[in-house]
């Protein structure tokens, strides 16, 4: 325990103390008779600034302020999967039901259930000798995810003691030469990141399933994906479709909602999501930290902490971790409105001039890692985050600080959405950092002339938008047959490829694979028109062609088998070319 002061001010979310003396910054504080948690965030001389996690209504000055003198921790064990913890990881499901629907104050909950026993199964032995990161047994934490029991950061030494059994997560499971007690679960002060061993470039692909942005607006695993977009432009279903089809072991999702129902869907939504590859919950592998609306700000401030907290602790077991904001925008008010309660200079738009470092430092955060510790493991922490700007204008200041620091940008366009156009990504506001770096995976995993197809893609898409222009001025008569192929090509792109239904059973999710031979077959369409034209075939014959309207069916066509389908597409092309020919 460190100090102890009184409560000299309240001011919303914000208490000042007096008495303070050897508080330290960041540290945890109980404030007043009714116990809540606070953080303290300024410090001038024994007067400390603290921002409340509860509501503050009902304190009084003179109240006692108890300086735990240690920082904000989250607690990290088996148990976190299925759970849904609020921005300072209390379990929301647990509170409920012991305080209703309104979240009471100062209620300490912990945050891992500590009657539940775990099956705890070693994987070292006595003798042998260990150190921070490594993993010393497993808990299979749900029926999909086995929880890797680590030594926490700077702890080592030689195993003189482990059991196999049924634990509780505080239970000494192990004992080390050097006394250190190891427990099933493990803290960690949420503002400071998780050590690992080494960074490993960003080389591989953080696989979504959705064609815009697997071919054209990769992500890295590691990386990090803004998404801004106006109300409406589907941010909150990318985040969802992402959840569910990615290629990740473990979701972390984030959600800072402003209006209360729309936590309310998430918390509706969530829990009934089937994870597609298994068939079973998608929360098995999944973690919440959500705010509802009745939560005081600084709630909402810590929560991207406490999120990035359990997806490195996830990292470190050696998982792929997709971590999912939303938004980020909300985040960066409730920052907003602590600044201003500390009366701070206000930099643009009232944001605090630390938002843009604050916001480089959660998604510097992400990463693909050598794990901490003597055995060899990757993990990778992937940040997908959305912003809603206010007015769909990107250049507020939320958004560009994103765009500053993150890989790859799906902007998101309230047209394309108006005009149903999903995923409603404006190819040309966006783009992907991490294309020189993931080129060779694509070229050895998926095929050769990946990148070759995609250059193609932009180049075309960017004619069709330039013919477009053309036939707004002057109409389409204006235009040359082989102007009018690559028009009519730009659209099948758009409407046959681009597009994508999150919630059609075949399309929602399409591989790699599937996507390239799309492409091929598109392209090869592509040339089937400009040879007919050659031999003189007038261009509204070649688009009457019954292969037209197969390119438009090909999403519906189930992944097995799909490649041979294309083929059949493909060599029907070479028969109606050689039929002309003939
Ligand atoms: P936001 O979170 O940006 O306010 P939502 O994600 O709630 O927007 O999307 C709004 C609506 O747009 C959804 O309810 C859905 O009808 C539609 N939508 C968004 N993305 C898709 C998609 N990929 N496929 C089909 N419909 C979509």
């Amino acid at each position: 325990m460190g100090s102890k002061g009184i409560i000299i001010r309240v001011s919303g979310p914000t208490v000042t103390a007096g008495g303070m003396v050897g508080a330290r910054m960041y540290n945890r504080v109980v404030v007043g008779e009714a116990g809540l948690l606070g953080e303290v965030i300024r410090l001038e001389g024994d007067l400390a600034t603290i921002q409340v996690y509860e509501d503050t209504t009902g304190l009084s000055l003179g109240e006692a302020v108890i300086d735990a003198g240690e920082p904000l921790l989250a607690e990290l064990g088996p148990g976190l999967l299925t759970s849904i913890f609020d921005g300072v990881q209390r379990p929301l499901d647990v509170i409920r039901q012991e305080e209703g629907d309104f979240i009471g104050r100062g209620g300490v909950v912990p945050a891992l259930p500590r009657t539940k026993p775990w099956p705890f199964v070693p994987t070292v032995k006595r003798g042998d000798p260990v150190s921070g990161g490594d993993v010393i047994g497993r808990v299979a934490e749900t029926p999909r995810i086995e929880h890797r029991v680590l030594v926490p950061p700077g702890v080592s030494g030689k195993v003189t003691e482990i059991h196999e059994g049924s634990f509780r997560v505080t239970d000494t499971v192990a004992t080390l030469d050097n006394g250190t007690p190891l427990a099933l679960m493990q803290n960690w002060p949420v503002r400071t990141p998780r050590p690992f061993r080494e960074h490993l470039s960003p080389t591989l692909p953080f696989i979504t399933g959705q064609r815009i942005f697997d071919f054209l607006f990769p992500v890295a695993a590691g990386g990090t994906a803004v998404v801004p977009g106006g109300f409406g432009t589907g941010k909150t279903v990318v985040e969802q479709t992402l959840a569910r089809y990615a290629q990740a072991d473990i979701i972390v999702f984030i959600g800072c909602g402003e209006r209360g129902n729309e936590m309310a869907e998430v918390l509706a939504d969530f829990p009934e999501l089937v994870d597609p590859a298994s068939g079973r919950p998608l929360m098995e592998r999944t973690v919440l930290v959500i705010n509802t609306s009745n939560q005081p700000v600084a709630a909402r401030e810590a929560s991207i902490y406490t999120g990035i907290t359990i997806a490195e602790y996830y990292r470190d077991m050696g998982y792929r971790v997709a971590l999912m904001a939303d938004s980020t925008s909300r985040w960066a008010e409730a920052l907003r409105e602590i600044s201003s309660r500390l009366e701070e200079m206000p930099g643009e738009e009232g944001y605090p001039t630390y938002l843009a470092t604050r916001l480089a430092n959660f998604y510097e955060r992400g990463g693909r890692v050598a794990c901490l510790g003597s055995q060899e493991r990757q993990g990778s922490v992937t940040i997908v985050s959305a912003i809603s700007p206010p007015g769909g204008d990107f250049s507020e200041p939320v958004t560009q600080c994103s765009i500053r620091v993150a890989g790859t940008l799906w902007a998101l366009d309230a047209d394309l959405a108006h005009r149903r156009h999903f995923p409603a990504v404006d190819w040309k506001r966006s783009y992907s950092l991490y294309m020189n770096s993931l080129e060779d995976y694509y070229r050895r995993s998926v095929a050769p002339d990946w990148s070759d197809l995609r250059k193609r893609m932009m180049a075309l898409l960017q004619q069709e938008e330039e013919l477009q222009e053309i036939v707004q001025l002057v109409g389409i008569d204006a235009l040359q047959d082989p102007q009018r192929i690559t028009l009519e090509l730009g659209r099948i792109l758009r409407e046959d490829f681009l597009r994508q239904h999150a919630f059609s059973e075949t399309d929602a999710s399409c591989p790699m694979e599937k996507q390239y031979w799309m492409l091929k077959v598109i392209f090869d369409y592509e040339r089937l028109c400009q040879d007919l034209l050659k031999k003189g075939r007038p261009v509204e014959e070649i688009f009457g062609l019954p292969i037209r309207e197969e390119l438009g069916r090909m999403k519906e066509i189930p992944v097995a088998g799909f490649i041979d389908r294309a083929k059949d597409l493909m060599a029907r092309m070479d028969q109606e070319r050689e039929r002309e020919a003939g």
